[in-house]
């Protein structure tokens, strides 16, 4: 037997971490990083919280699952607390984003097919879009290399062209049910979509009774700089799907949607058994008893501006090595002229972690937490990685 006992479906790098304390990281071997990947933006309050780890363990103690048979007094703390700071009205929760996304997909089916329009379920995504894994998912990415071998694709995804507002419309027909957009497409390499083509897709969705979707998986929880990225475009969507910085670390998904959008997911019609469990609740509640401080989106919008010049002045010095700085945040992408993997590697080399993305793009998407001073440090480490590239 050649296969390892864990499927060999990632290429996984060569650590293991046994702690992590605010943005560093400690391996089982004594070596440190500073975690600028935060687990695939994920860890948006860094690691061991004191806040967090408190919450959980304090409900470690009490209950850990009861089902949705019940109430839970967790969801219906965290899901008051999203709307009231969201454009939402109602919340599903789960365990992924994927989830989250595929709830928001059976939701603009649902939509339409619940008011008699039983042949409207197309949805128009755009190109280089990660929306999850699953066969839906990957059938609303459409990228080749995650649809390769798992054909037939799930029917009812139609692809256009980043910020083309024209190709968009002309995708409409009878059967379109609503767009999907991430207003930064994450994995496929820190994409930021133009605020005017985000206003055109909320008219465009208007105009023909359409719904529209935010993936907010990766640019929610404040990962921008406001606690959704949609709140830098001056337009509301009906559906948004959340899940990464949701939970701290702990796996947990939301698919918050208007009373328009979600009334027709009446009980029987979408579940989770695990969506939304007192454990999963009370990291979240605890992420956002932190991120609902007043002080604490001015500090990642402070921590961003302090950081983004000095990048600037990094893809400057260092032409050979970076193209461009891009994203909003601490959600960014340096696009390399060298194989972004091996710049991923040589900024481990240097003791910082990141995360390689499509078009070329290495990622830094740190803990929302992080100081002035590891700002320093973790730019110290990409001028001194860069070179040795350009040397
Ligand atoms: C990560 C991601 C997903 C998928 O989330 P999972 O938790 O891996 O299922 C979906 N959409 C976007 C924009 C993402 O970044």
């Amino acid at each position: 037997m050649t296969i390892s006992a864990v499927m060999p479906t990632y290429a996984r790098t060569d650590l293991v971490f046994e702690r992590g304390q605010g943005a560093m990281l400690y391996t089982v071997d004594g070596r440190s990083f500073l975690d600028f990947g935060a687990g695939v933006a994920v860890n948006a309050l860094g690691h061991a919280h004191p806040h967090l780890v408190q919450a959980l363990k304090a409900q470690a103690e009490k209950v850990w699952h009861t089902s949705n048979l019940y109430r839970v007094a967790g969801q219906e703390k965290l899901a008051g607390r999203l709307v009231a700071n969201s454009f939402a009205d109602s919340v599903f929760f789960c365990n992924s984003g994927a989830e989250a996304m595929e709830c928001a997909l059976k939701m603009a089916r649902k939509f339409h097919q619940a008011q008699g329009n039983k042949d409207k379920f197309r949805v128009i995504t755009v190109r280089g879009a990660f929306h999850g894994r699953t066969l839906a998912t990957i059938s609303a990415g459409g990228q080749a290399k995650h649809l390769d071998g798992f054909a037939p694709n799930v029917e009812g995804f139609d692809q256009v062209a980043y910020g083309n507002l024209n190709e968009a419309r002309a995708a409409i027909t009878p059967q379109t049910a609503a767009v999907a957009v991430e207003l930064i497409q994450g994995e496929g390499g820190i994409m930021p979509l133009d605020p005017d083509y985000v206003r055109g897709l909320r008219a465009m969705a208007d105009e023909f009774g359409l719904l529209l979707i935010f993936d907010e998986v990766q640019t929610g929880m404040g990962r921008t700089g406001k606690l959704f990225a949609y709140e830098w475009t001056g337009v509301t969507p009906d559906i948004m799907a959340l899940a990464k910085g949701l939970g701290g670390g702990f796996p947990v998904g939301a698919c918050l949607a208007t009373e328009r959008a979600a009334k027709y997911l009446s009980a029987g019609t979408h579940g989770s058994t695990f969506g939304g469990n007192p454990l999963a609740m009370a990291a979240a509640n605890a992420v956002m008893d932190v991120m609902l401080d007043p002080g604490f989106l001015p500090h990642v919008q402070k921590v961003s501006a302090y950081l983004w010049p000095k990048l600037t002045a990094i893809v400057a010095k260092y032409p050979k090595v970076f193209e461009v700085v891009r994203g909003k945040g601490l959600m960014i992408g340096l696009k390399c002229r060298v194989p972004n993997g091996e710049v991923v590697t040589r900024f481990m080399n240097e003791g910082l972690l990141t995360v390689g993305a499509g078009d070329n793009v290495v990622r830094l998407v740190p803990p929302l937490i992080i100081t002035e001073a590891e700002v320093d440090a973790a730019v110290g480490m990409i001028d001194r990685a860069a070179a040795l590239f350009a040397a």
